[in-house]
């Protein structure tokens, strides 16, 4: 049976749409405060509202998280407005496929400063509060939960770049796993498949229609899909850590 979440704290970024709003939705839901971490505020304090209208709680933290000190204070916020951190889900992405050759390498910009460097300055300023946590929390156990993809597991053509910064999650994932498992920081990673977001809409006209014809008829996962596998690895007893999900359409090879 899973355990609730009462009492404990996450931090959700991305959490102004897709994946990262159904996250922060679930996890309110199962009774934590969660701070909502993206660069959209007016999405961030609609989800807040909502969420706060069903008795949550939640904090809104509109900061660009590929700028070390924006991703440190919303950490620093979290800790000093909601008083402690159990949960982290690092979640912000963006997907820029297109061939290698002749690429506008402004989109690989964009991808490592978010995908990697993103998600390193959140995890570098949360883990001595997740470790924190982890000692002495309502549950003697923090999570830290990567969103990585199914493009972290298998690299295809005209994804090199995703590919490249999705390995990198994965490995970065079971690196730090091994660093801090035994003192109760479970870290995790979440591969998603196809799913219904606004991931696909920062593509390029003439690449969009191409990359996205393979999925055209698979039935998607919904965001909701992938918060329910999150949630269910964070509600997790103590000794069960559940160190990695890959989650695909049923439809999708
Ligand atoms: P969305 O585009 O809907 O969400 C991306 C989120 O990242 C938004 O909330 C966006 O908010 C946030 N974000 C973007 N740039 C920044 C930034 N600089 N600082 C803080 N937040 C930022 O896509 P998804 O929900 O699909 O993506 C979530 C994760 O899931 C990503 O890591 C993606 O790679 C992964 N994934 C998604 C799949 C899919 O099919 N949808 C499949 C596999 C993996 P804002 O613009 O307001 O800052």
């Amino acid at each position: 049976m899973a355990e609730h979440l009462t009492g404990t704290v996450a931090l959700v970024t991305g959490a102004s749409s897709g994946i990262g709003a159904a996250t922060g939705r679930e996890l309110a839901r199962r009774g934590a405060a969660v701070a909502l971490v993206a660069r959209r505020k007016e999405r961030l304090e609609q989800l807040a509202a909502e969420i706060q209208g069903e008795g949550g709680k939640a904090l809104v933290l509109d900061t660009d998280i590929t700028d070390q000190r924006q991703a440190i204070d919303a950490v620093e916020r979290t800790v000093a407005e909601l008083g402690r951190l159990d949960t982290v889900v690092n979640n912000a992405g963006v997907m820029l496929l297109g061939p290698i050759v002749d690429a506008p390498t402004a989109e690989w910009d964009r991808m490592v400063a978010l995908n990697l460097q993103g998600l390193l300055y959140v995890a570098h300023a949360a883990l001595p509060h997740l470790l924190t946590a982890a000692d002495s929390g309502p549950r003697n156990v923090a999570d830290l939960v990567n969103v990585s993809s199914v493009a972290g597991r298998r690299a295809t053509p005209n994804s090199g770049v995703y590919n490249l910064t999705k390995f990198g999650v994965n490995a970065f994932t079971e690196s730090l796993r091994q660093e801090v498992t035994e003192r109760h920081v479970r870290v995790s990673v979440v591969e998603p498949g196809a799913t219904v977001t606004e991931l696909a809409d920062h593509l390029r006209e003439e690449i969009r229609e191409t990359a996205m014809r393979v999925f055209t008829d698979v039935e998607k996962l919904e965001a909701e899909d992938i918060a329910d596998a999150i949630a269910y690895i964070v509600t997790r007893p103590r000794r069960v850590a559940v160190n990695e999900i890959l989650i695909r359409p049923t439809e999708q090879v």
